[in-house]
């Protein structure tokens, strides 16, 4: 039986922020069997498509890994498989990025295709750099025109009239001159020549000017200068591709707009050493004020090998007075053990709840329904055992689903305090991570990273462990951001004293901290 027909989605994965992607992108990505996505697509985007095979069909300006006719081909025998296929294209499809090529390719193949637009560069790179692309008192009009060397990609059939078709250009220099705001792609070597015949043909050699690397992304560049002397800026800040020039009068409105490059920890690289599934809450926020976060899981968490235990513990739950969580991971894999049971929470029955921590009392309102009975004002087990001693802890019973690697002071401090019953239980299991990201890798040795967060002793121990026996000198220089007091003690003790302690013992505390 013939497969039928898949289908091909173009869709502009936007300029780099990741949040810059259309709802609809997002949705054909999390449906997709297999992405193509190329170098300008951010990688990071691939976290919607986690089950999907994906496709680097690469090209960069010098290293093309694969022609347009490739990945013409590609596409069209992935929907002739039957796929659905998302094709990811950095910026918007349409703006020079060769989809309508791509779609005149599955035309002719009978691949059926959609578009998807995104947001392209000319107007994401001006926008996060400050320079509004119109405005009613500097100019009514913005064009979208290619600064690429190789002119004959782009021949148009009037070029000829101008001469321009054995020229080096078919680039109707007199006119574009004559417009009052324009976006020049793939200008960077031409720069020169770009702005030299804007120039020669009358241009105001005054205009504002500038240009913009990796728009939108936590290393965004700019320069600006003017029409003039921007060449020169653009060398001597050695600013490469990609970039995109703006020249108009708006760029002078940058001096009051520039809002993304001004961010508190614009500029930073921060290293976030977390769970994988910990990790997303505290780069988001760092994220936010303006960081590059690299997150670099330490531990992988999974369930205990003999399920026994907490199977056991869960059934006779409501027999508890307290239930303790102490982290976020304890609470989704005690729900995700009910519902592989075919429990709910009521085995907890009239059992009051307490927590360490906002997270882990959040994520027992948000994934378990239930409300958080205690959670002590200081993030650690001292301040609960203190807490929950107060309350009268003779004759009670308690129940705590907690890591394989938590400490014993809690179960300790209750049961010398008389509790009737203290069943710690592993919830689940820690283990290193087998290796670090390679971006990681890359970024220390290139010096880029400013500081690095540690928000547990095991992440610190783990990360010193991975990073082999030259951790030290690896992590010399940057800051170093601890979640607290025992985490910091850890810290010491691997000879990484930190240079920063939260005050409060969560994300919010250490993202305030480094604030400062
Ligand atoms: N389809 C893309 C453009 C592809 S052509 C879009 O709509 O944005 C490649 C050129 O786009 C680069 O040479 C550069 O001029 C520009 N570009 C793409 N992403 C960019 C970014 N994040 N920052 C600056 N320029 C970018």
């Amino acid at each position: 039986m013939a497969t039928s027909v898949g289908k091909v989605f173009l869709v502009g994965a936007g300029p780099g922020d990741p949040g810059l992607l259309t709802v609809k992108g997002a949705r054909l990505l999390a449906a997709a069997d297999v992405v193509v996505y190329d170098y300008l697509a951010n990688a990071r985007l691939l976290s919607h498509c986690p089950n999907a095979q994906k496709i680097y069909v690469g090209k960069m300006a010098a290293s093309h890994s694969m022609t347009q006719e490739q990945i013409n081909g590609v596409l069209v025998e992935q929907g002739l498989a039957g796929k659905n296929v998302v094709r990811l294209k950095g910026g918007d499809p349409f703006i020079f990025g060769r989809g309508g090529e791509e779609c005149l390719a599955l035309h002719d193949a009978g691949v059926p295709f959609e578009v998807v637009p995104g947001i392209t560069a000319a107007i994401a790179g001006p926008a996060y750099a400050g320079i509004p692309v119109t405005h009613r008192d500097f100019n009514s009009s913005f064009s979208f025109i290619t600064g690429h060397e190789k002119e004959e990609d782009y021949k148009e059939p009037d070029a000829k009239a101008r001469g321009a078709a054995t020229g080096s250009s078919d680039l109707d220099w007199a006119s574009i001159a004559k417009l009052p705001c324009m976006a020049f792609y793939m200008g960077v070597k031409s720069l020169p020549r770009i702005c030299a015949k804007l120039i020669e043909h009358g241009m105001n050699p005054s205009t504002p000017a500038a240009t913009i690397r990796w728009a939108t992304r936590p290393n965004q560049q700019t320069v600006t200068a003017t029409v003039a002397t921007l060449p020169d800026a653009v060398v001597a800040a050695n600013l490469k591709s990609p970039a995109i020039t703006i020249i108009g009068r708006v760029v002078s409105l940058r001096e009051s707009m520039n809002w993304f490059e001004t961010r508190p920890l614009f500029g930073q690289t921060i290293v976030v050493t977390r769970t994988r599934q910990q990790a997303s809450d505290l780069s988001t926020q760092l994220e936010d004020l303006g960081a590059r976060v690299i997150e670099a899981p330490t531990i992988e968490t999974t369930l205990p090998a003999d399920l026994g235990p907490v199977d056991a513990a869960l059934k006779r739950a409501d027999a508890f007075d307290w239930i303790i969580f102490t982290s976020a991971a304890g609470v989704s894999a005690t729900k995700a053990r009910l519902m592989a049971t075919g429990s709910d929470v009521r085995v907890f029955g009239e059992a009051k709840i307490a927590v360490i921590g906002n997270a882990t009392a959040d994520a027992v309102r948000d994934q378990l329904g239930l409300r958080v009975d205690l959670c002590p004002q200081s993030f650690v087990a001292e301040a609960l055992a203190e807490e929950l001693v107060k309350l009268g802890a003779a004759g009670k019973r308690y129940l705590l689903l907690r890591a394989d690697i938590a400490r014993p002071l809690l179960r300790e401090r209750l049961q010398e305090a008389n509790a009737a019953e203290v069943l710690d239980v592993p919830v689940y299991e820690t283990r290193p991570a087998a290796a670090l990201p390679p971006e990681l890798l890359e970024a220390l040795a290139a010096k880029e990273v400013t500081a690095i967060t540690f928000t547990s002793s095991s992440t610190a121990k783990n990360l010193a462990s991975l990073l082999g026996p030259t951790y030290r000198e690896q992590l010399a220089g940057l800051q170093v951001i601890s979640i607290g007091p025992i985490t910091s003690q850890t810290l010491i003790d691997l000879g990484l004293p930190p240079t920063i302690e939260a005050k409060t013992f969560n994300v919010e505390g250490i993202v305030n901290a480094m604030v400062r």
